[in-house]
């Protein structure tokens, strides 16, 4: 099972090595943006449709 620290998508944060951000860039026919927000490392990513492997 994949956890969000595997995630290409995952930022981890030095000081706190339990959380990170999840920076994903969303693009609408206007514009291209990103969305940033505070995620656990070890968080299951079978729900998630923007996993995608690191390696
Ligand atoms: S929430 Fe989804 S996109 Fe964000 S880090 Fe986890 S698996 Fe990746």
């Amino acid at each position: 099972m994949a956890q969000c620290k595997e995630c290409r998508n995952f930022f981890s944060d030095e000081n706190q090595p339990a959380f990170g951000d999840c920076i994903r860039k969303t693009v609408d026919p206007r514009q291209a943006y990103f969305t940033s927000k505070r995620m656990e490392a070890l968080r299951d990513t079978n729900d998630c449709p923007d996993f995608s492997n690191k390696k």
